[in-house]
């Protein structure tokens, strides 16, 4: 499902990811560990196509997201892309505070061509798969941290993306949400053999991963 090999990132003089390569099969759970500032984020933003390596050319770098090769592809060719098979989930939901629940989860649907009543039902129908009925019309401010979080992992899944990117996506919950996310993460694989990488510090979720991958000053370590 992710295949890259030889990525290198630098912002400026920085040199932040100096050769990184890996294989993620689909359905797959990995979760990437490792110390502040290693390069996780960038590397998940690489994966995501919402940043792109530094000279690909150059240091032969490969990127293939369900055998796609997207080094190439254009600028709106890629976010269609992404649009399409790649959710994320922040570890600060992101949401949008002045619009609803329902709202904010219809958003990454707007541009699939489909009517506004098809993109209620489907964001209303995740709602409720994640306990949500209640909360269709409350705006992020009103629901808590939890609840917030499941509805930033609905508008992850709403156009039914292959890969699910998650950057520390317990980081701001306590440990009782934190293990229902935790365990959502794992039902969602189970009924839609999603992939998942999910950059943690969380002990308890990088262990129940199939990999774990650790990442230091740019290098995948382990
Ligand atoms: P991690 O997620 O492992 O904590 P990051 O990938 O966020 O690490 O950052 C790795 C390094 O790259 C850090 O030193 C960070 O300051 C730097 N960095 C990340 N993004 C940018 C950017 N857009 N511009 C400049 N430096 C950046
Ligand atoms: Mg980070």
């Amino acid at each position: 499902m992710v295949h890259i090999k030889n990525i290198y990132k630098s912002f400026g003089n920085l040199e932040v990811l100096k050769g990184v390569s890996l294989l993620i099969k689909r359905g797959e759970i990995v979760t990437i560990v490792g110390e502040s500032g290693a390069g996780k984020s960038t590397l998940l933003q690489i994966i995501g196509t919402l940043d792109k390596p530094t000279s690909p050319e150059k240091n032969h770098s490969l990127i293939e997201i369900d055998s796609l090769p997207i080094i190439q592809l254009k600028d709106k060719e890629l976010s269609l892309f992404r649009n399409k098979n790649i959710g994320f989930i922040f570890q600060f939901h992101q949401l949008l505070p002045e619009f609803t629940a329902i709202e904010n989860v219809m958003l990454p649907g707007m541009i699939g061509g489909k009517t506004r009543n098809e993109l209620y039902k489907k964001a209303e129908d995740l709602l409720k798969y994640l306990n949500l009925s209640h909360r269709l019309e409350h705006k992020p401010g009103e629901l808590s941290g939890g609840e917030q979080q499941r509805v930033a992992v609905a508008r992850a899944l709403m156009n039914d993306p292959k890969i699910i990117l998650a950057d520390e996506p317990s980081g701001n919950l306590d440990s009782k949400n934190a293990e229902d996310l935790h365990r959502l993460f794992y039902q969602l694989r189970e009924e839609f053999n999603q992939t998942f990488i999910i950059v943690t510090h969380n002990i308890h979720l990088a262990e129940m991963a199939d990999r774990r991958m650790e990442m230091k000053d740019g290098k995948i370590v382990s």
